[in-house]
């Protein structure tokens, strides 16, 4: 296949607005191309050579960019500049220079799809001393043979910027409508949650159809989606929900991890498909050493440890753990893995078994002791015992409980949030909402004391259907001085010179920002807005739902993708656990 294919197909995607019409493009494309190109393409889709858990990224400094750029049209780098300064777009700048200079050599060949793939790729792996060099060299290569389009999506591919709104479930669309029939598609979602692996799950697709998808199941060293809890108000709602009889588990506050067990070795994944086992060596080495099963996959929290107490710590303990320096921090931090569900034993995949069976399943995989621990469990059949069990899990310095089904079909049902779990907290009892989870997407510079520097955030919650983030409320407190002087450290990154795509907003802040910083806020109320443009429409015509009073909790959600910022749906359902004493609309904001 030519590369200039794939580049107009990306164009094609980048001007069409509505969801139903990218499918189509995609599902089209799909049909037309060779199945063993299909994995690739997909990855590329989303500006990746791998699966969205691969270790190493792509990213090409821009200078090296504007360095191949300059090279590959024979002009100075600063004429390259100032283009790039006035666009802020390097795709642009390459497409306007390069492409137009294809057209007029002779000496260039057709790009194909095999050699985009072959010179990114080496890209990717350059290393040592001249490895700045190789790059552009790789680069100008391939910018030798593009046109105009193609130029821009390379540049935009190196540089970290492709988004021509592919979102993963729109790749699961297009695919279930080129290869399967409608109701299929369930069960291809199932098969990306359980492999998060959408590359191969579009080359299974193409090569063995639904057949093949059926038959894929979790894999040790392959990380599957996190299965997510629902909440509710109250320990009686939440006995009631489940039929009147539950487990209850504690809900310890630390670290989500998927530890996958190997003949020869352990590997930790966080919940956003990070690799965490050079944080916890210690955590890896104890459940090789207690795992009675050749091959296992687990899930637990990790909570840090009171070295002479044994007390457990808060969560910001752990997050100690998180340090890219690990020297020292092993012995001063201990920690325990509370481990609450198993998915794979030797062999067998768990998921599809009932939570009972699991439960079973862990507790005989292992030898309990040491750092390797089971939560603390208890079948709960009454609202008093459920209360009883609440205030010893808070006594044991938990944050709350995890109500966990117990009927036939209390299956691990990866990538959901679903009432199977019922999370319950003590925040809850203070406040009248759960936290959120929201993203970063704008900024307004301070007045005051703050002059000069960011002084609130637009802040915004994720939709999964739509693949927008849309606002829910202005933040403006509960930064100490420490955050607010390190704000543009954190966040200027992902400076962005108009509204990004992905963001649905109509409150227009100083700067906005691409959605990659989640930070998790506590509020008074949620309320129906006149700007905010979460849900918009969904209780009432032209309002959306914003949050009143949001204050910052001082913990900034780095083991969450943007993705997996409190959902708007969630927004919704919190608003209708909310008593109503009217229906009026609020700017739902700090006044
Ligand atoms: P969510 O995981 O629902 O997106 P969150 O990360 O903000 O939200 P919480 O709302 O506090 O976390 O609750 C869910 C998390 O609680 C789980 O993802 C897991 O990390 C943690 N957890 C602690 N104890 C347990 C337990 N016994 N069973 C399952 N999860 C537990």
């Amino acid at each position: 296949m030519l590369y200039s294919e794939l580049a107009d197909t990306f164009d094609r995607l980048e001007s069409t607005g509505g969801r139903l019409e990218m499918t189509s493009i995609m599902a089209d494309f799909f049909r037309r191309v060779d199945p063993k190109e299909l994995r690739n393409i997909v990855y590329l889709m989303q500006g990746k050579l791998h699966p969205d858990f691969y270790p190493q990224e792509l990213g090409m400094a821009d200078k090296l960019v504007l360095k191949a750029i300059a090279f590959t049209a024979g002009m100075p780098e600063s004429k390259v500049e100032e283009l790039w300064v006035k666009t802020g777009d390097p795709g642009e700048v390459a497409e306007s220079l390069i492409g137009k200079k294809k057209q007029m050599t002779l000496f260039s060949e057709d790009l194909t799809f095999d050699r985009v793939v072959k010179g990114l790729t080496a890209i990717e792996g350059a290393e040592g001393k001249d490895s700045q060099d190789k790059k552009i060299k790789q680069l100008s290569n391939l910018m030798h043979d593009a046109g105009p389009v193609e130029a821009r999506y390379l540049c935009r591919i190196v540089t970290g910027r492709m988004r021509v709104g592919a979102g993963a479930m729109t790749i699961l669309d297009a695919l279930a409508e080129a290869f399967a029939a409608k109701e299929d598609r369930p069960a291809i979602e199932r098969a990306f949650n359980v492999t998060c692996d959408i590359g191969l799950v579009a080359e299974t697709i193409a090569e063995g159809g639904m057949d093949a998808i059926r038959a894929i199941g979790v894999k040790v060293g392959s990380p599957v989606k996190v299965m997510l809890a629902e909440r509710l108000p109250s320990i009686a709602e939440v006995v009631a929900k489940m039929g009147g009889r539950c487990a209850m588990e504690y809900k310890y506050d630390g670290i989500r991890v998927q530890a996958h067990i190997g003949k020869d070795g352990v590997k930790l994944f966080s919940r956003r498909l990070e690799d965490l086992t050079s944080n916890f060596p210690d955590i890896a080495q104890s459940l090789r050493t207690r795992c009675g099963c050749g091959e296992a996959i687990i899930e637990g929290e990790c909570v840090a440890i009171h070295p002479e107490t044994g007390f457990m710590l808060p969560f910001q303990t752990v997050t100690h753990r998180r340090r890219k320096d690990m020297k020292d921090v092993v012995r001063d931090v201990p920690v325990r893995i509370f481990m609450f569900d198993m998915l794979f034993a030797d062999g067998k995949d768990l998921t599809g078994l009932p939570y009972p069976e699991r439960r079973k399943a862990l507790e005989d995989g292992f030898s309990i002791g040491g750092m390797v621990q089971m939560t603390t469990m208890k079948v709960v059949e009454s609202p008093e015992e459920g209360e009883r069990f609440f205030s010893s899990a808070i006594a044991a310095r938990c944050e709350g409980i995890m109500a966990k089904s117990l009927a036939p079909e209390s299956v691990y049902r990866a990538g959901s949030r679903g009432f199977l779990w019922i999370k319950y907290k003590k925040d809850y009892q203070q406040a009248l909402t759960d936290s959120f989870d929201l993203a970063v997407v704008g900024a307004f510079y301070g007045m005051g004391k703050r002059a000069g520097r960011y002084g609130a955030l637009l802040m915004a919650a994720f939709d999964p259907e739509t693949g927008m983030f849309e606002t829910v409320c202005k933040l403006g407190t509960g930064f100490d001085d420490a955050f607010l002087a390190g704000m543009p450290d954190l966040l200027d990154d992902g400076l962005s010179e108009s509204k990004p795509a992905s963001v649905e907003a109509e409150m227009v802040p100083d700067v906005w920002f691409e959605p990659t910083v989640v930070l998790e806020v506590v509020a008074a109320e949620i309320t129906l807005s006149p700007i905010h443009t979460a849900a918009r429409d969904v209780i009432k015509e032209g309002a959306g739902l914003g949050i009143r009073f949001p204050r910052f909790t001082g913990r900034v959600r780095d083991d969450k993708s943007p993705e997996q910022a409190t959902s708007v749906d969630e927004i919704v359902r919190m608003y209708g656990m909310q008593s109503h004493d009217s229906d009026g609309i609020s700017d739902g904001d700090d006044p």
